[in-house]
C-alpha cells in the first residue's frame, strides 16, 4: 500500500535519548525545556523571531485571530480567504466567531489572486487569511499593501511553508503572523503541533498567554485564554526530525523531479511564484478534466496506491453556515481537476516510476506538448 503522505519515522534511539530527558526532568509540559530548545532551533533554522509552539496547526490560527482582537466584536466580521485549501482553514475563523469570505485564486499559482481580495473587502472585512497552498507563497508585497490601505490584518496559514524562503527571507516572517502546522503528514512534524510566528514580540508576549489559560507570568487572568501548549514529548519528536530536515527535504527534491520529468508534457503543474523556494512539500499534477482525475486515481487505488484530491471541493461550494457561497470559478476549476500523488521521505525511485506509468496509461491519451489545455 503506498499512502498519499507517510510520516517520517526519526531514529528510535535518537527519540529515547530525548525521552531520557523528560523522565530526568519530570516535566511533561508546561513550556518545558524540550519545547524551549525546540522553539530557539527552530527560530534559528527557519530564519524568524517571535516563534511560538502551540499542540496543532488548527489552534495556531485560531489563537493568532484572538491575539489581533479579532471574532470579539458584536458586529459581523469577515475575513477574506480562499476556497482553494484545507477546511481548517476557514472552519477555524468561524469558531472564532469570523465569517469565511471566499475570493477567487490565480489560475496558475493557485493562491489567492490580490485583485479578487481588493473586490472582496467590505466595510466588515477585518482580515486577510491568505494560504501558500503546497508551499507556494502568496504575493505577498501586494497583498500587504491592500491590508495597509484598508486597515486589515493579515495573518497567513502558512501549514505548507516550512522552511520557505521568498526573496531570501524567510516566507513565514511576513504578515502580522503565520500558522505553520506540524501535523504527522506535513513535511515537518512534532506528531500534532504547530507553530505560530509574530511580527511584533507584544503579539508573541501576548498570545504565549492566551495558549495558557490567559494566565500571565504572575498568574494573573487578564484575558480569555484557552490550553494549547505544546507537550514535551511532542517537542522530542520535533527536535528529532528537525535535526534530519536537510536531508528529509533532499530526498523530496529528488521524487519531485523524478516524477516531473517522466510527467513534463502528459500532465500540467502548478506554477511556482519566482520569488520563492520549494520545500517539496506536495506534488500536485493538473489533469484536463474532472473525469481524468477520477480514471487517474481509479487506476492508481486498484495497485494499491491512494493519491488524495487536495483540495476537493472548493471550500466556496460547501453549505456551512457562515459560509459564503460566492463563486469562485478558478478555484472550482482547478479544485476539480488538482491530484496529488504520494510523496514522502522513503517513497522509492521504482515507486515513482510506477505510478508515473499507471498516470500515463491511465490518461488513455497522447502527451500534450506546451500544455494548451492547461
Ligand atoms: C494541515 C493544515 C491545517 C491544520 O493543521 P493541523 O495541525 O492539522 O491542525 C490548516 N491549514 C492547512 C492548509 C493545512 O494543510
Amino acid at each position: 500500500m503506498i499512502p498519499v503522505v507517510r510520516p517520517y519515522l526519526p531514529d528510535r534511539r535518537k527519540l529515547d535519548s530525548y525521552i531520557d530527558k523528560i523522565y530526568q526532568s519530570n516535566q511533561l509540559t508546561n513550556n518545558g525545556g524540550l519545547v524551549k530548545e525546540l522553539t530557539s532551533r527552530l527560530e534559528e533554522y527557519l530564519g524568524v523571531k517571535h516563534l511560538l509552539l502551540v499542540n496543532n496547526g488548527t489552534l495556531a490560527l485560531q489563537v493568532a485571530y484572538t491575539t489581533f482582537g479579532l471574532g470579539a466584536e458584536k458586529c459581523v466580521e469577515e475575513a477574506i480567504t480562499t476556497p482553494f485549501t484545507f477546511i481548517a482553514t476557514a472552519s477555524s475563523l468561524k469558531w472564532q466567531g469570523i465569517n469565511p469570505v471566499f475570493t477567487d485564486i490565480n489560475r496558475d499559482t493557485w493562491c489567492l489572486d490580490p485583485k479578487c481580495v481588493k473586490k472582496g473587502i467590505t466595510d466588515r472585512t477585518r482580515l486577510l487569511v491568505p494560504v501558500h497552498v503546497f508551499g507556494n507563497g502568496c504575493e505577498v508585497e501586494e497583498l500587504e499593501k491592500i491590508a495597509q490601505q484598508y486597515g486589515v490584518k493579515v495573518i497567513y496559514d502558512a501549514a505548507h511553508a516550512f522552511g520557505v524562503k521568498y526573496n531570501d527571507r524567510s516566507l513565514l516572517a511576513y504578515g502580522d503572523a503565520s500558522a505553520v502546522s506540524f501535523h504527522a503528514t506535513k513535511l515537518f512534524h512534532t506528531i500534532e503541533g504547530g507553530a505560530i510566528i509574530f511580527k511584533n514580540p507584544e503579539d508573541h508576549g501576548y498570545a504565549s498567554e492566551i495558549i495558557n489559560f490567559g494566565m500571565t507570568k504572575d498568574s494573573n487572568i487578564e484575558s480569555l485564554g484557552i490550553n494549547c501548549k505544546m507537550n514535551e514529548f511532542q517537542a522530542a519528536m520535533g527536535l528529532c526530525v528537525l535535526e534530519d530536515i536537510d536531508n528529509i527535504i533532499a530526498i523530496r527534491e529528488e521524487i519531485f523531479y523524478r516524477y516531473k520529468k517522466v510527467l513534463t508534457d502528459w500532465v500540467g503543474f502548478q506554477v511556482l511564484n519566482e520569488k520563492v523556494t520549494m520545500n517539496y512539500s506536495y506534488f500536485p499534477i493538473l489533469l484536463s478534466s474532472e473525469s481524468e482525475v477520477v480514471s487517474v486515481r481509479d487506476a492508481l487505488e486498484s495497485n494499491g496506491i491512494f493519491p488524495r484530491r487536495y483540495f476537493h471541493p472548493s471550500l466556496d461550494t460547501l453549505n456551512l453556515p457562515g459560509f459564503d457561497n460566492s463563486h469562485c470559478d478558478i478555484s472550482r476549476m482547478v479544485s476539480r481537476r488538482v491530484l496529488c500523488l504520494p510523496m514522502f521521505f522513503g517513497l522509492s525511485n521504482s515507486q515513482v516510476d510506477t505510478i508515473c506509468s499507471i498516470v500515463k496509461s491511465a490518461l488513455s491519451r497522447t502527451p500534450v506538448i506546451d500544455q494548451p489545455c492547461f
